[in-house]
Formats: structure tokens, sequence, C-alpha cells
């Protein structure tokens, strides 16, 4: 197994400076997706290297919906807020040997905005959820890979729409909880994610699969029944990934054996560098 548990000794500080050595470390890697990085001295989470054949890699579609006519839809992050909220999404599922790699970022026009308008003036409370996945562009997505899609403001932080889809507001806003993620949103998208890979609702605060809270303790079992539910969303390991780069290159796929090499070298570094640990001792808490 890859993981040890969660170093009792280290504070919220001396875990978001773990945090942000690793975020920087992850930030390189895809926004440069080229060569491998060690990490540093001050890494305080990650101690441990993972076996590197065990590393589930998950690709995904970042959607980023814009919008002149509804502000709700029209989100603002940039490229540089983007590397940051992967790179962190990635330090939390570290702990399951889990890594999303970005297959693509999509910024596009939010769809139904007059329908959705139309609905809101004839509603008399709440929407019900389902109704913003009509502002998802349907012709961007494809089967095999996650996508998540961030918008600017929901009645809440995040959703799990089902069939690989999860939705997060870029205002989203946390209840803090110790040693907790530093910012909400890639707190939010990986704990969208892990109902895409089958988890439910916890009650222990200091875990990702609560409900509100900055927690992003995943369970031993939840490890498990995240890995099971991988290959769903199109999950490859280091040597699938080595064997597609070739035969892309072999059949001229420039942008694709490109893409793939910078996933082969996120995994490696994620080996060479170390895992963050995982709360080995943690029991499962009880599901909502
Ligand atoms: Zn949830």
């Amino acid at each position: 197994m890859i993981g040890s548990r969660l170093r009792t000794s280290t504070g919220v500080r001396g875990g978001l400076r773990g945090l942000r050595s690793w975020t920087l470390v992850l930030f390189s890697l895809i926004m440069a997706a080229a060569s491998v990085v060690t990490a540093s001295d001050d890494t305080p989470l990650l101690r441990e290297s993972p076996v590197i054949e065990s590393v589930l890699v998950i690709p995904v579609r970042i959607h980023v919906l814009e919008s002149s006519e509804l502000p709700e839809a029209n989100c603002v992050l940039s490229d540089e807020d983007l590397g940051r909220i992967i790179s962190k999404l990635n330090m939390v599922w570290h702990q399951a040997t889990i890594h999303f790699c970005v297959e693509s970022v999509v910024r596009e026009q939010a769809e139904g905005v007059a329908r959705f308008k139309i609905l809101r003036e004839l509603s008399s409370g709440e929407l019900p959820l389902g109704v913003y996945a009509e502002w998802l562009p349907r012709g961007s997505r494809t089967k095999g890979m996650l996508h998540v899609y961030y918008v600017h403001e929901l009645p809440v932080n995040g959703v799990y729409l089902g069939d690989g889809v999860a939705l997060v507001k870029e205002t989203a806003a946390l209840h803090p909880v110790p040693e907790g993620l530093d910012e909400p949103l890639p707190r939010v998208t990986a704990h969208e994610l892990g109902h895409a890979l089958d988890l439910i609702h916890v009650e222990d605060v200091t875990h990702l699969m609560a409900s509100g809270t900055t927690g992003y303790r995943i369970a031993k079992d939840e490890v498990n029944r995240a890995r099971r539910a991988s290959p769903k969303w199109g999950v490859q390991r280091l040597d699938d990934l080595k064997r597609a780069a070739e035969l892309s290159e072999v059949a001229g796929k420039k942008d694709q054996s490109r893409r793939l090499r910078g996933w082969i070298a996120e995994v490696e570094a994620l080996a060479a560098a170390a895992a963050p640990e995982h709360p080995v001792q943690d029991p499962a808490p009880p599901a909502r």
C-alpha cells in the first residue's frame, strides 16, 4: 500500500505549507506538461512514494461556462486558477493513489439561457438543481472521461449530476475545519468527483465526503470503493498511457501524444516526489 497515516503533529500551517509545495510541483507539471519535478524538502504532507504501477489516471475535461446574458453562469476562473485547483484536487485524491489528468479545458457559452430565465420567472421558490443542467452544452461532452463544469453562482456549492458530470460554482464557500484545505474550489470539486467514484456523504467533518466543510480525508474503505468505480471513467495506468503515447506518435497525432507524454510525466513525478499520507486508522464513518 502506498499511504501511511496523516501526521498528527502537523498543524494547519504545516499542512498548508506542504500543500503549497505540492501545489507548486503539480501546477508546474499541469501547466507546462514537461520536465519531471522532484519534491522540495518542504513537503510535510508528502512522505512515501506510491508504487507507480498502482497509480490510476482518470481523464477529466474542464468546462468553464461563459455568458453575457446570465451573470450566474458566467465563470471568470483563469487558466492559472484552474491549474491551482486541479493541483490541490489531486493532492486530496492522491490519498487513493488516483490522479486526475486534464484532457482539455473548454471555455464555452452557457446554453438554455432564455428557457432558464422563463423557468425562474415562473418559479415561486428555488429551482430544482436538475434545471441548471440545461446550461451545459452537450456537444462538447464525450463518454469515457469525467466532466467538471465551473459556473459563477448556484443555490449549492456543487452538485454531481450523474453520468460523470459535476457542476461547481466559483463562489463556493465552506465551513473551515482543523487541517482542512485552504480554499473551497479544489475541495468542492474533489467532493463532487468523489460522488462520481461512488462515494456517499459521511458525518465526520474532517472528511472529503462531509457536506460543506474544508475536510479532505478519505477513509480506507472509500479508497477501495473509489478505485473499484474508476473503470467507468476511462481510467488508465502508466503502461496504458505509454502504449497509447507510442501509438499516437506512430499515427502522427502530435497533440494527443504531447498530452499523453505530459500525463506520463505527471505520474512519474508523483511517484518520484511522494504520496500524501493516508489516514489508515480512520474507521469508516456512518453514511447519511
Ligand atoms: Zn455531496
